[in-house]
């Protein structure tokens, strides 16, 4: 019954709580190494790992494996992303603990493992299924097959090499195996229903020749498995319980069973695992299938798999999303039946929330317009030690220093004088609480100040230095008796201890919802203006310092010890979440704004 069965996939805890179930429960994560990994896949860890830990209190289990049957577009590089990318989804969480303690590289249940470990074993399911007449040796073209497999309103024709005998069959099927014929001259078909009203039913081919090497196996094979052949098979010798999987395979769920069924009975494997179907995640404003995030790599509209412009989990590594939040986007997006399109800006909040609770405040000025103090001395240093966050005081302080000159943000400054002043009538915009000429505003941490002069560029009266005079008896915070208070409060950075540093803002890669849908093609629809890079950003100097020792770690760290640069995030206070880039060297930090602090995409 249906409803049920949408029940039943509609959560973590339903699935893993169900006792139809002996348990362990078991499931897998089976990429293909043919490309990077994304945000969709990330949502396919996440519900196999989290599925498996919602089994008996963490009793459950989660393999890795490399599904790994096409070597024409497979790669090792792809191989090493992959793990990389699953370790980082899973950081923080606790590992499974392996019964033979094999494999301690990874979050994952065991070893590494690969459905080409598995070759053997599929090549004598395949032997069976000939022997009890459950397959035969086709030699009809490609194009002859789809010719004689029908539509979806037609039923299918039998291949007239359908009824070869048992003998011949495993005779071709071993000249196959021993590459004795080219590419395409034969394939090995499942024997089923050519009338059937699914399509996957209809003799599928289960296994084709192909000469070429194998990432893994090398020239051992030149016939390799089809996938809904190899994936039961995977799935039955691992002990998988619960094979998840996304929607567009529910209807190859008969073959699925067909085949499991099978290898079961030939003794092949002890157990007959079971597909669940869930919805993949489609994100607007961006693509998420590798051969259009490939194309997007190889014809340089980015700069890479971990620009961190791309929905690559190395490409929001990079920009600086936690895991944490990743894995709290999935949960919130669940696991339901349907396909949806879902808003980037959800993610964003769940960047967010996690970086609000993890990150270290700091003061960055992101268009700096300096000032002078002119009521204080030129050799006159203060340290004020503030709070690193502002609810965590495990995080500690950080010293922030102060002179007689700072730097605050432009726009923290309304020029009366200026086009925008002048327009609205020499008066600033009604609620403007900051820092206006004649004004008062207090410098957070520090003092109120008064704005008395300003000094402009001669050709473009542009304000170029503010002079102003600070009130002693301010300090930190103090309102003086019978004096009204400050209510604009801002950041600033003292100049001569500043850091500059360079800033990378991202907007979204596309200008449209659904890339490609009006224009046809998908790269027509990248909006180039999706970077802005600010080379004048002036930061407060624990954010030099904690950025250079991180810097340090990662040029000191062993591969095994990998840290991650934009594992480094602040808040720069009013402006947003930034982590510090990778590219970054001691002469040149580069920071990437992960996100701002409010959702202002709508604005
Ligand atoms: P693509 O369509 O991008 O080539 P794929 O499905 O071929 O992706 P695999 O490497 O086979 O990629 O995927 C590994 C697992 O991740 C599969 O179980 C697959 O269903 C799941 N997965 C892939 N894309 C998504 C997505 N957008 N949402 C949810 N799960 C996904
Ligand atoms: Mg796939
Ligand atoms: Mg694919």
């Amino acid at each position: 019954n249906d409803n049920t069965e949408d029940e039943a996939t509609s959560s973590v805890e339903a699935i893993a709580n169900n006792n139809d179930f002996q348990g362990p429960i078991t499931t897998r994560f089976p990429p293909e190494p043919n490309g990077y990994l994304h945000l969709g896949h990330a949502k396919a860890v996440s519900f196999n790992f989290a599925v498996a830990r919602a089994f008996q209190g963490g009793n459950g289990r989660c393999h890795m494996r490399l599904d790994d049957t096409n070597p024409t577009k497979e790669d090792e590089e792809y191989v090493q992303s992959i793990l990389e990318d699953v370790r980082w989804i899973q950081q923080g969480l606790e590992p499974f603990t392996a019964a033979d303690d094999t494999d301690k590289e990874g979050p994952w249940y065991g070893n590494v493992r690969k459905t080409s470990d598995y070759f053997q074993l599929i090549y004598d399911a395949a032997v069976y299924l000939i022997k009890t007449g459950d397959a035969f040796v086709d030699e009809l073209t490609a194009e002859e097959m789809r010719e004689y497999r029908g539509t979806l309103t037609e039923p299918g024709k039998e291949s007239p090499w359908r009824d070869r005998s048992v003998e011949e069959n495993l005779t071709l099927f071993e000249k196959m195996k021993n590459g004795e014929f080219e590419n395409g001259r034969y394939a090995l078909r499942a024997k089923i229903d050519m009338s059937s009203p699914n399509l996957n039913m209809r003799d599928p081919v289960i296994y084709r020749i192909k000469h070429e090497s194998h990432q893994a196996t090398g020239d051992d094979w030149c016939i390799y498995p089809m996938y809904d052949f190899s994936h039961p098979i995977a799935d039955a010798v691992e002990g998988i319980t619960h094979s998840l999987c996304t929607l567009e395979f529910e209807d190859h769920r008969p073959l699925y069973d067909w085949t499991a069924e099978r290898v079961l009975k030939a003794d092949l494997v002890s157990c007959q695992p079971r597909q669940i179907e869930f919805s993949r995640l489609n994100l607007k404003y961006t693509v998420l299938s590798k051969r259009k995030l490939i194309k997007l790599v190889e014809d340089k509209y980015v700069t890479g798999w971990d620009d961190p412009r791309m929905p690559t989990l190395s490409g929001v590594r990079r920009r600086g999303m936690p895991p944490a939040a990743i894995r709290l986007f999935c949960e919130r997006m669940g696991i339901s039946k349907s396909d949806s399109n879902i808003d980037f800006t959800i993610m964003e909040d769940c960047a967010r929330e996690v970086l609000d609770d993890e990150s270290p405040r700091a003061f960055a000025i992101l268009d700096p317009l300096k000032v002078t103090i002119k009521n204080w001395d030129d050799s006159t240093k203060e340290d004020f030690g503030v709070p690193r966050h502002p609810k965590k005081n495990e995080l500690g302080e950080r010293t922030v220093p102060f002179g007689k000159n700072v730097y605050i943000e432009r726009s923290d400054f309304f020029d009366l004088e200026g086009p925008e002043g002048l327009s609205n009538g020499g008066r600033a915009p009604k609620g403007f609480k900051r820092l206006l000429p004649g004004g008062k505003v207090r410098l957070k941490y520090a003092y109120v100040i008064s704005c008395d002069e300003i000094v402009r560029d001669p050709e473009t009266n542009e304000p170029t230095e503010l002079v102003c005079t600070l009130y002693p008896e301010t300090r930190a915070g103090v309102t003086p008796e019978g004096e009204a208070r400050v209510k604009g409060i801002i950041q600033w950075v003292e100049a001569s201890t500043a850091a500059k540093v360079q800033v990378m803002q991202y907007d979204r890669l596309f200008k449209v919802e659904e890339p490609g849908k009006d224009s046809g093609e998908f790269t027509d629809d990248i909006n180039t203006e999706s970077l802005k890079i600010m080379n004048d950003v002036i930061v407060e100097p624990s954010v030099a310092m904690d950025a250079l020792s991180m810097i340090d770690r990662i040029q000191n760290s062993s591969t095994e010890d990998k840290l991650y640069h934009s594992a480094l995030t602040y808040q720069f206070e009013r402006s947003g979440y930034f982590a510090l880039d990778s590219s970054s060297t001691e002469k040149n930090l580069v920071f990437n704004r992960v996100v701002t602090l409010r959702d202002t995409w709508g604005a």
